[in-house]
């Protein structure tokens, strides 16, 4: 995530540029930061935390008048959130100020060739190797007009990862160049009063929906140059020209704060494909092996693992539950999962061969953290799986493994979820690499299942319409059950949780197979009950023990909400509503049987009138 603005027309772009930011400052706010052109000269001007530090430092220190400007709000991915890691990055020739959103894979390499050949690195960004490789570039491209397209190119072709880039150089006024590969980017056409022309980028309209709703989209892979005098010229990275789309955008600028979205929850339940595409993106390598560069821990230590703790709350938990599944599966390691505010109570027993995986969105939550220190003070060795690059438990533990979801706004969290059970089926494939537990064969199956994810995630988004409307028709339940089986197990406990704290419905998650032990007694005439079923490809006797479960809880007037996949016909007789999800290996289902209760939650809370993205008596740790 990140927010990136750019602006070529008569106003001040400054102030343009600014307003842009503003908007788009939900997409990030690690630092924030403003290059200008004028004069001939490139200045910037830019601030560690909020925008508000950046609009302080400009107050104290304003920037020449422009009419060509780039901005950026940063997710820090590389490099702490400081001062110096702010974008814009100029090159060392100060002629080129470069911003980014994404990650440039092979940006080690890169920089050590531009060190190599006497370039000096400002910062920790894998952003600054753009800003040099294309000043080196321009200076090699043919002079005239497009040259410093040409350049964005020529680095396009050699950068690997995800990236929006957009670029100026200080003997290009009036001309800004921006290039796009599986990050976002959109273009606005505007004109002013007296009808000149003006041209607008940013990471999605909502940086320039206050000034044109004429917009163009960009596809994959290409550049595009505005220049006030030319208009717009977009070609592929060889330098074929394409034609974009233009649309018009059709919502206010005041509902593009959420991307149009009526609450931020939903706006971040459709960024789940490509949360979790970001969390797999640069941590699978070529072969099919898994490459997790963060886990600052030895094979050695690795191999001498002989029990693992995995310590989490609310949300968190529930992905803590899952990953045991897949990683005493994967690596036979035993695992226990405990919430962070009773495990550090307990004296559980730790030493020096144990791995504490802690989980926090924010990396701040304080029982996680107190949990974390206890660890530590224990010996065992602690691996944070966090969203929040530089924040506390992170920065205690001895490894990390960010999960790359992009700000989350709502307090409700949904992409974070589905970017931590990634994140853990990662550390346990990584586990079962390092200690050779699978052969490669395998782990590049599973690999390959992973990468199938957002996909699938994508394809149960399109196909809400009905939950929505079952969402409505539950406003006024009094009490929800979910049961579940194997992973199904606790993403029943999660949408029991999404209820409770979204819609504040009473809503309980059990073991389909604990039911006759006691719960079965709520069950009345007409209770809706959530059947998460695994695949009839898992161990038949789980798919047909939950298929039974259905029809105990229907024999006693249950009202079943059936969760089961692309196929499964056996449960068609006794699902009064049935949602169907993509077929997925078992243990990654929970990343697709998740999405429609968060979906049914959100919509439940709606209908009833409540603030979704901040409900009663909870904030955002
Ligand atoms: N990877 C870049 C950085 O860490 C860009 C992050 C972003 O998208 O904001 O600075």
């Amino acid at each position: 995530m990140c927010g990136i603005v750019g602006y070529v027309g008569p106003q001040d772009a400054r102030d343009v540029v600014l307003e842009g930011l503003r908007r788009l400052e939900y997409r990030g706010y690690d630092s924030a930061g403003i290059a200008v052109l004028a004069d001939g000269e490139l200045t910037t001007a830019k601030k560690a935390g909020k925008l508000a530090n950046l609009e302080k430092v400009l107050a104290e220190r304003p920037l020449p008048a422009a009419t060509t400007a780039i901005g950026h709000t940063r997710w820090a991915t590389h490099g702490g959130p400081t001062d110096r890691n702010a974008h814009p990055h100029v090159s060392a020739d100060g002629r080129v100020a470069v911003v980014h959103n994404g990650i440039i894979e092979n940006f080690a390499v890169l920089r050590a060739e531009c060190e190599r050949a006497g370039i000096e690195f400002t910062s920790e960004t894998d952003t600054e190797v753009a800003g040099h490789l294309l000043a080196a570039a321009y200076a090699e491209a043919p002079e005239g007009e497009g040259r410093l397209a040409e350049a964005m190119r020529a680095v396009c072709r050699r950068l690997e990862g995800a990236f929006t880039l957009v670029a100026t150089h200080a003997a290009e006024p009036g001309t800004l160049v921006a290039a796009r590969r599986s990050s976002p980017l959109v273009v606005g056409i505007g004109e002013t009063a007296d009808g000149t022309p003006e041209y607008f980028l940013g990471s999605d309209v909502a940086a320039f929906i206050g000034h044109t709703r004429n917009a163009l989209e960009l596809g994959q892979d290409q550049v595009v140059e505005i220049d006030r005098t030319r208009g717009v010229t977009v070609t592929d990275f060889s330098g074929r020209s394409v034609e974009p789309t233009a649309y018009t955008v059709d919502w206010d600028a005041a509902a593009a704060e959420k991307g149009g979205y009526d609450w931020f929850m939903l706006k971040e339940i459709a960024e789940q494909p490509q949360a979790i595409a970001d969390t797999l993106l640069g941590r699978l390598g070529e072969h099919g092996n898994l490459v997790l560069d963060e886990v600052r821990l030895s094979d050695q230590e690795l191999r001498d693992i002989d029990k693992i703790f995995v310590v989490s709350c609310g949300t968190s938990y529930h992905a803590g539950l899952i990953a045991k599944y897949a990683i005493e599966h994967w690596t036979r390691i035993p695992v226990e999962v405990e919430v962070a505010s009773e495990f550090r109570y307990r004296d559980p027993v730790l030493d020096r061969s144990t791995l504490v995986i802690v989980i926090s969105q924010s990396g701040e939550t304080m029982d996680t953290l107190m949990a974390l220190r206890h660890a530590k003070e224990q010996k065992a060795r602690v691996l944070a799986i966090c969203n929040a690059n530089g924040s506390t438990i992170p920065r205690e533990s001895d490894a990390v493994l960010y999960t790359h979801a992009g700000p989350e706004i709502a307090v409700a969290s949904t992409k974070a979820f589905l970017s931590q059970i990634v994140a853990c089926y990662l550390v346990g494939l990584f586990l079962a690499q390092v200690r050779g537990m699978k052969f490669e064969d395998e782990i590049a199956a599973i690999v390959d299942d992973l990468r199938k994810l957002p996909d699938a995630v994508a394809r149960v988004l399109e196909s809400m319409d009905e939950v929505r409307a079952l969402g409505r028709s539950l406003a006024d339940a009094g009490t929800v059950l979910f049961l579940g089986r194997h992973v199904g197990f606790p993403v029943a406990l999660e949408g029991a949780l999404k209820l409770k704290e979204l819609a504040y419905i009473h809503a309980e998650g059990f073991a389909a197979g604990e039911l006759k032990h006691g719960p079965i007694a709520v069950i009345d005439q007409g209770t809706p009950v959530v059947v998460i079923v695994p695949s009839p490809r898992s161990r038949e006797s789980v798919h047909g023990k939950v298929v039974s479960n259905i029809q105990e809880v229907r024999a006693r007037g249950a009202r079943t909400i059936v969760i089961a996949e692309d196929g499964d016909q056996d449960v068609v007789p006794y699902a009064d509503h049935l949602i169907r999800v993509p077929r997925t290996p078992t243990l990654l289902a929970p990343v697709v049987t998740t999405v429609p209760l968060q979906v049914l939650a959100c919509e439940i809370a709606d209908t009833r009138g409540y603030d979704v993205d901040q409900p009663r008596n909870l904030a955002k740790s």
